[in-house]
């Protein structure tokens, strides 16, 4: 490897103008190891000091006492910013602050105790630089301590003067600090949160100052928002200047880390445009249309045409309910601790599921919550006696909007960052505020748009309001959008963060088949979509017409059709799509769905009305699959580096039977009450797992008397199905989860969207691991069926068919058209097919096949 050339580190620039300390800040007016008798003393001693320094009448110190009476001056973390009555401020003459180190501390109010006291006199504004520097200090425990305990003034001058980190890019002088280098901007859409967050965590690395400066604008580089705020775009040539003993070496680390960037985000770009220039299978715009586009992937067929409304966007209204300072100081404290917890955990998940550029996005909105200026604001508001929500909100709304005014589109998408992470803060700081949640939507339906959906907020959506969704983040595989398919909803995912910079309420076209959405169309546009869909419209009503038909082929071989339902209330929608039996009902949704196990009783209940609603026709109960992309929080299950080939599925069950046995109790109780049900087993990787599982279900079986049932596995993993033949004599019947057999097969994470396109059911390796489980299963005699999504594609279905696949479960939206398909084609010509499939080298070979079905 050669080494790192050394950055092209400048001599001192000509004229270098650092900033002079405030001169509110004065040696003089440090007193160290004060030992005042009590809060009132300390006020007075205080007081005197400013006195004695011309800053202030002598009556102004009884101003300060009687503002403690209306107001709590204690800031927290031992520090007390005493200061007198807005309509006193007549008594100030000049602006300064004296500052009280009182080791012993002085009880300040009950519970709270002062060690640094620094009394305020501020003719202007200027005690807000001042409460900056001390918000900022408040997040630096340790140096804080230190000051409690100094024995030199200077630490506390210092303290209170030094500027690295805490103004903002708006009110810092343009200078350059002493070294420096210039580099331009070359990432494709500017610097957005995630870039600048790498930035100011690299630069807060380093004891001196840094600063970024474009044009005459300069910013703090350790601070991610007025790093923001300089609104770089690609091509603007900046200077990073730095200061202090490690300067060269900070900014080594500086352009080491930017250009790193550079690389990830043309990378991340240029992907983008690859998506938006593929050539799709849905709607196509008109070809002289000029519509912006945003390219993600597909996840759920169909065109929505609307307005968008953005989760946890929406405008909202914070109720101004004051608290005692400390009480709010708190609060604060610990809503932005929770927060960054919980962005942590999201930003691990993300990393393992996404990549460790995606989790770059909460990374970045961690940094947000870093922002000194961010703090100092809220705390601002709240010494001025607002509640602390509102103080939280109207800091980061005036923020946001100073981003979002500078009419430029990079720092507009800044805003819509500052805001999302403001709401997960304000969420914690009062829960009840239940901010743009899915239950918030506007009345007219709207196409919703998230970074991301967990499978139950999904589960949850009302389709009377929501006609789209389209997601920031996932993948066309999870099940965020297979429950979308299953509601029916055109879905796109993996859209990136350009959708998220949306303007709630902007028209667009999404375009569910195609992964794509058209923000702002032109009418021509709409009028095509809108024809398209209604052609769309007239297919599919010549399928229903034929989907209550049995899905015989033309030569007289007849495949079972079920549905993927989970809840008794979506059988009859199911059946009326042609259904003839649930092929897969996922109970993880009982789990998913509420915030505690469901027991013993209530799922009997459930699936006793789940087979009643089937009315006599087959249900097949999947076992619990909890793992992988299904979380269930309630369970308290330990931490996984990686989920998906973790305790899983079989796993788990055998692991918790707390959560197998009532499940077990409950079916087989419903079976005795006469439910006709088949039982499977998901994501079985060894024939252990199969013995051990049918040992305890036939226990509890015999223990209740209950009628045997059908046992059945799911093959999801390679091994499964190399063994089929294995498995068979032991297994009533197989049901392959291609989802899961394609991820682990092709060794694709589900989820990742960069790898979506690859992730391919149809890919030859996965057809032959069919084929092995159709072969092992027909030596014992059992049946396959399938009930992955490949399934519900009408293409797929037939050539799964002909592979000897003998039921298909989908979800209900698919029947019509899948059982159309199939009653067109001859049973022959799909074994055929299937025979070239399975020699074809790659899935793109095996999709052109298609054309050769009549
Ligand atoms: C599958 O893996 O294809 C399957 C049906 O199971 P799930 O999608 O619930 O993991
Ligand atoms: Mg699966």
């Amino acid at each position: 490897m050669t080494p790192a050339a050394p950055p092209p580190v400048s001599p001192p620039p000509v004229s270098p103008s650092p900033i002079a300390p405030p001169a509110i800040v004065r040696r003089d007016l440090i007193r160290l190891n004060a030992s005042p008798a009590d809060k009132a003393a300390a006020i007075r001693e205080a007081a005197q000091m400013l006195v004695a320094a011309g800053l202030i009448a002598p009556a102004y110190a009884g101003s300060m006492e009687r503002r403690e009476a209306v107001a709590n001056t204690f800031l927290g973390a031992g520090v007390a910013i005493p200061h007198g009555m807005v309509e006193d401020r007549g008594m100030v003459r000049g602006n300064g602050v004296a500052i009280l180190q009182i080791r012993d501390g002085v009880t300040w109010n009950d519970g709270q105790t002062a060690r640094l006291v620094v009394a305020i006199a501020a003719t202007s504004d200027a005690h807000i630089g001042i409460l900056r520097r001390l918000t900022r200090l408040l997040q630096d425990e340790d140096r804080l301590a230190r000051l409690m305990v100094t024995d030199q003034p200077g630490d506390i001058l210092r303290a209170l003067t030094d500027d690295a980190g805490a103004a903002g890019g708006s009110g810092m002088p343009a200078g350059d600090l002493p070294r420096s280098f210039t580099w331009t901007v070359d990432y494709p859409t500017g610097l957005h949160a995630r870039p600048a967050a790498s930035w100011a965590d690299t630069a807060r690395r380093f004891a001196g100052p840094i600063r970024v400066r474009h044009g005459t604008e300069t910013a703090d580089a350790k601070n991610m928002i007025p790093l923001l705020q300089l609104g770089l775009r690609a091509g603007d040539e900046i200077t990073v200047s730095a200061d202090g003993a490690d300067a060269d070496r900070a900014l080594e680390r500086m352009r080491a880390v930017m250009t790193r960037i550079s690389a990830e985000e043309q990378t991340a770009a240029r992907r983008a445009a690859e998506r938006a220039a593929a050539p799709t299978t849905g709607w196509t715009p008109p070809a002289d249309d000029r519509s912006p586009v945003i390219a993600g992937l597909a996840a759920s067929p169909g065109l929505a045409i609307g307005r968008v409304h953005l989760l946890a966007t929406g405008p909202l209204t914070v109720p101004d309910r004051p608290v005692p300072l400390i009480e709010g100081g708190d609060i604060l404290h610990d809503a932005l601790q929770l927060t960054r917890e919980q962005l942590k955990v999201l930003a691990d998940d993300t990393a393992r599921r996404l990549g460790a550029a995606e989790a770059g996005i909460f990374q970045a909105q961690a940094g947000l919550l870093d922002d000194a200026d961010l703090v100092t604001l809220t705390c601002q508001l709240m010494v001025e006696g607002h509640g602390v929500a509102w103080s939280w909100h109207e800091a980061v709304e005036r923020q946001a909007s100073a981003l979002a005014r500078l009419d430029n589109p990079v720092l507009a998408a800044r805003a819509a960052d500052l805001r999302d992470v403001g709401r997960r803060v304000l969420l914690r700081i009062d829960p009840s505020l239940k901010a743009g949640g899915a239950d918030d939507l506007p009345d007219e339906p709207c196409i919703l748009i998230a970074p991301d959906l967990s499978p139950s907020d999904t589960a949850g959506l009302d389709t009377g309001r929501v006609i789209g969704l389209a997601t920031a983040q996932g993948g066309p595989t999870s099940h965020t959008a297979i429950l979308a398919r299953t509601l029916g909803l055109p879905a796109m995912v993996a859209g990136g963060g350009s959708l998220l910079d949306l303007e709630p309420g902007t028209r667009v076209i999404l375009d569910g088949q195609a992964g794509r959405l058209y923000p702002d169309p032109s009418d021509a546009a709409i009028a095509s979509a809108t024809a398209w869909a209604a052609e769309q419209q007239a297919q599919r009503l010549r399928d229903a017409e034929q989907r209550g038909l049995p899905a015989r082929t033309r030569d007289g071989h007849t495949v079972e059709i079920g549905a993927n339902v989970n809840r008794p209330d979506q059988v009859a929608m199911a059946l009326d799509q042609g259904a003839e039996a649930v092929g897969l009902m996922r109970t993880e949704f009982l789990f998913l769905e509420r915030s505690r196990t469901p027991d013993e009783d209530e799922q009997y209940a459930y699936y006793r009305d789940m087979a009643a609603a089937l009315d006599g026709r087959t249900l097949i109960v999947r076992a619990l699959d909890i793992g992988g992309d299904k979380q269930v929080a309630h369970l308290g299950l330990p931490h996984e580096d990686n989920p998906f080939l973790g305790v899983r599925g079989a796993r788990l069950l055998l692991r918790r039977p707390d959560l197998l046995e009532p499940q077990l109790r409950a079916l087989y109780r419903a079976a005795a009450d006469g439910a006709r049900l088949s039982i499977m087993f998901p994501m079985i990787t060894s024939l252990g797992e199969v013995l051990e599982l049918r040992r305890i279900a036939e226990g509890i079986r015999t223990e209740l008397g209950a009628p045997e049932v059908p046992l059945g596995i799911m093959v999801e993993v390679p091994s499964t199905a190399i063994q089929a033949d294995i498995f068979a004599p032991h297994v009533d019947f197989f049901s392959i989860g291609t989802n899961d057999l394609t991820q682990y097969g092709l060794a694709i994470d589900r989820q990742h969207p960069d790898l979506a396109a690859e992730a391919d059911s149809l890919h030859p390796a996965v057809l032959r691991l069919i084929a092995m489980t159709v072969d092992g299963a027909r030596k014992s005699g059992r049946w396959v069926g399938v009930c992955g999504g490949i399934a519900g594609d009408p293409f797929g279905a037939a050539l799964l068919v002909g592979l000897g696949v003998e039921e298909l479960s989908m979800t209900p939206r698919d029947i019509p058209a899948v059982k159309a398909r199939l009653r067109q084609l001859d049973h022959v010509a799909l074994q055929r097919l299937a025979a070239e499939a399975l020699a074809a080298g790659t899935a793109a070979d095996v999709r052109a096949l298609e054309g050769r079905l009549s």
